[in-house]
């Protein structure tokens, strides 16, 4: 085993599970050390003896996104406040956020773990970061990432009002956008957006390399016309807001858990058991994380780890990410799931067109709306029908809609109108929008 000049682990350090699990080892007492200055684990180790090693640590009991809401802000908090770098919050439901919060060596651990990415980044590229930069940590992981590498960043927050669909597809064409990060979703919104600038996704784009997705599930259909769309990988990354990248693509198209940096479990709900593999909610203990050290934390998102050898030979856990996918509604006694019907979606011949679609389980049947060209309508919807008839047997009505319908024109051509403050208007101005600067 070779050991690098940095602390942290890089890839290629180990050459075995077993090498891996010492690099662990190695890192736990520190962490262990550092989780008991906050003042959550202080009262959670109480006054026995402070754990110290593995088996300590699995004697704990989980930490759950409850813990996290209970101590907002600062309850997690190991460091000096002013050792701080950033704080943020997840984008979770309503109700009291879930804080995490990072200091300046916590980043480098972070913008490590998002820039392993098969496809590289280097100083030769121009890196549009498409999501939010408000309060969660994604804009600012990939955007972090990419400084590391030297790339240029195009600071592209996709909720911003300052960056509409028009003023993507622009940057991506006139900038020469070589990677791009995002949800899945963005990339086919681009696509049509780039038709309605006259622009065709793939050809035009000459320069683009790879895009980097995440944040949403994304099957195995809708992943390959993305990019048969685009002409290049679509390359998916797998995290959340409290514990940043968790696992990366490699190239035989599996998620690889980042297991130098981070302990994964498995915690099965049904029986309160906790395993190294296995499909359960996720587990994570991130080793290299001072400002708010999370030990054994569920992030409750459901997944399958397994520690079978990949094609790629990357020494690291796989990791499946079901999230809801097993969630569905029922049509006549069958489980219609987004993710299937997705695929069946995407599964359609690239000539019909279809990017965007949506159902709704109704009584007795389900009703299904995609978009398409009038010329390939027919065929598309009879092709669907079918494919849902055969996957299920159920009921279905499936309808073919104009372009426009599901995601309006005017949404991917037009630059709202964001201007400067102002109170004072001239004659005839329209004074309705003095002060609400957009
Ligand atoms: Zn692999």
């Amino acid at each position: 085993m070779t050991q690098t000049a940095t602390r942290l682990p890089q890839l290629g350090d180990w050459d075995s599970l077993d090498e891996l699990a010492e690099l662990q080892d190695a890192q736990l007492p520190e962490l262990l050390t550092w989780a008991g200055r906050s003042p959550f684990y202080r009262s959670r180790f109480g006054t026995a003896a402070p754990p110290r090693d593995r088996s300590d640590l699995s004697a704990l009991p989980l930490t759950s996104k409850q813990d996290l809401r209970n101590n907002y802000p600062f309850g997690m908090l190991a460091v000096p406040q002013r050792r701080l770098a950033t704080y943020h919050e997840s984008s979770g439901t309503a109700g009291t956020p879930t804080p995490s919060y990072y200091t300046a060596e916590d980043w480098v651990d972070l913008a490590e773990r998002y820039a392993r990415k098969w496809v590289g980044i280097s100083d030769s590229d121009v890196f549009l970061v498409r999501t939010p930069y408000a309060l969660m940590i994604t804009g600012h992981l990939a955007h972090a990432a990419a400084r590391l590498h030297g790339a240029t960043v195009v600071p592209g927050d996709n909720r911003s009002l300052a960056m509409p669909y028009s003023r993507v597809v622009r940057v991506l064409h006139a900038l020469g956008v070589t990677l791009t990060w995002s949800m899945p979703t963005e990339t086919l919104l681009w696509a049509a957006a780039a038709k309605a600038a006259g622009l065709r996704p793939g050809p035009d784009f000459p320069a683009l390399r790879a895009l980097f997705v995440g944040g949403e599930p994304l099957g195995p259909a809708r992943k390959r016309r993305i990019g048969e769309i685009w002409q290049v990988p679509v390359v998916e990354e797998y995290g959340s807001t409290e514990t940043g990248s968790l696992a990366g693509e490699c190239p035989s198209g599996r998620l690889h858990l980042w297991a130098d940096r981070a302990i994964f479990e498995v915690y099965h709900p049904d029986t309160g058991r906790v395993t190294a593999d296995g499909a359960g909610q996720l587990v994570v203990t991130p080793l290299f994380r001072e400002a708010m050290p999370l030990l054994r934390y569920n992030l409750e998102d459901d997944v399958e780890i397994s520690y079978a050898g990949c094609g790629c030979g990357w020494t690291l856990p796989t990791v499946r990410v079901l999230g809801r996918s097993a969630f569905g509604y029922q049509v006549v006694g069958r489980t219609v799931t987004q993710a299937r019907l997705e695929d069946l979606v995407f599964g359609l011949p690239v000539q019909h067109e279809v990017l965007f679609w949506r159902a709704r389980a109704e009584q007795g049947r389900l009703q299904v709306e995609i978009e398409v060209p009038a010329g390939q309508r027919d065929a598309a919807c009879r092709a669907l029908t079918a494919s849902i008839r055969s996957t299920w047997d159920i009921p279905c009505e499936v309808t073919g809609t104009s372009e426009g319908t599901l995601v309006p024109g005017h949404v991917l051509t037009t630059m709202p109108d964001v201007v400067k403050p102002r109170s004072l208007f001239g004659p005839g101005e329209d004074w309705g929008k003095a002060l609400l600067y957009y």
